[in-house]
């Protein structure tokens, strides 16, 4: 077989997490624990646990594909009009309906170095020509991404925060670059963190929707709304930059489990305040326990921390693994030496610190 797109041959997939249940069966254990995925600790709403049992008995039915009551309760929170979402099978597919819209082979896709992965894997599986700006200090330089646009850029991926650095942009920064991205490319300000940032001078995307037509946003139930298994992610953008993206949508794509849990979690505000509270003691307990064991980490952001580790990260989450915690080694992400911890139960962050304290 040939593959369509010559990049495809070139692709690595895409490494995940490992899953719990794999190490339990591994080490023949019952108690381990996963802080690799930036997954919510507290699990999901149990509204939403609620709402899916309910919708049990309509699963012989078709979902509606366009997400109309998922869809109205969004817009009415974010006080956007319904007409500006696309919904999808977590966020990562709606990237890749606009790379399924817009990219191929003959165009150009600008990421991050560093950059969370996935943007470069649907680009470059699309034949499109992935270019990759240097980092500055392990964050989106704009000015190297910015030189890189020409006409074939189709794409320019953004991740505020980036997945895995922690860092971020601000508003200024944000607004000077989106302003100078030509109409032809279409910016996309991937915000899968945003309900979990705390910091002052971090952008709400939804302030440059009106002023740019070439501006998308995504964001997810995974994180803050603790529903990563259930996939359901969203973009928000101008009604014709979403029409477009519905022409390549498949019908069904976000699953009728998905759409009332995601409904639900959204109403839970008890639950998401429960969340971001053990989320803001999980940053400190983790930025503080790393740097009592004498850690250079880099900023957290988000639900996570990546942190250096001297002599190279594999072999210290090799030997966490045997401890049963998992974290995310950064090889795939070209940092060696790094690794990535989310934020978890206080219980588990300690853990997670005592057996790092041990292993180093
Ligand atoms: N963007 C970033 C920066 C992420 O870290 C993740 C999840 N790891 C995603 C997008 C994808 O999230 P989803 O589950 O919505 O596909």
């Amino acid at each position: 077989l040939e593959y369509a797109a010559a990049g495809v041959s070139d692709l690595r997939p895409y490494q995940p997490g490992k899953p719990l249940a794999e190490l339990e069966r591994e080490l023949g254990i019952r108690d381990a624990i996963k802080l690799a995925s930036n997954e919510n600790p507290l699990g999901p709403s149990p509204l939403a646990l609620a709402a899916i049992r309910e919708v049990l008995p309509a699963l012989a039915q078709y979902p509606e594909g366009s997400a109309p009551e998922l869809r109205a309760l969004l817009a009415r929170q974010l006080d956007l009009d319904p007409g500006q979402f696309i919904f999808g099978n977590g966020s990562d597919q709606v990237m890749e309906l606009a790379v399924r819209a817009f990219a191929g082979p003959g165009t150009e896709v600008i990421v991050s170095q560093y950059a969370f992965a996935a943007y470069a894997i649907a680009a470059q599986a699309s034949g499109a020509t992935v270019r990759v700006a240097p980092a500055r200090d392990y964050g989106h330089d704009l000015d190297a991404m910015a030189s890189l646009i020409n006409a074939n850029t189709r794409l320019v991926f953004i991740a505020n925060p980036n997945n895995p650095t922690g860092t971020y942009l601000t508003a200024e920064a944000l607004e000077t670059f989106i302003d100078s991205v030509p109409s032809h490319a279409l910016v996309v300000l991937d915000e899968a963190y945003l309900e979990l940032m705390d910091a002052a001078d971090y952008p709400d995307g939804r302030r440059w929707l009106r002023r740019f037509s070439n501006l998308m946003l995504t964001r997810t139930f995974s994180k803050a709304y603790g529903l990563a298994g259930l996939r359901c992610g969203y973009g928000i953008g101008h009604p014709d930059l979403m029409a477009a993206l519905e022409r390549v949508r498949q019908p069904f794509n976000v699953n009728t489990l998905a759409q009332v849990a995601a409904h639900a979690a959204l109403t839970d505000h008890a639950h998401l305040q429960a969340t971001l509270a053990n989320n803001r003691q999980g940053i400190v307990a983790l930025r503080d326990g790393l740097c009592n064991l004498g850690l250079t980490i880099l900023p957290p952001a988000g639900n996570f921390t990546a942190f250096a580790v001297p002599g190279g990260g594999q072999r210290v989450y090799e030997a966490l693994l045997l401890r049963g915690v998992i974290v995310r080694p950064l090889t795939p992400y070209g940092m060696p030496d790094h690794l990535r911890v989310s934020v978890g139960l206080p219980v588990e962050n300690q853990r997670f610190l005592t057996m790092l304290g041990e292993v180093l």
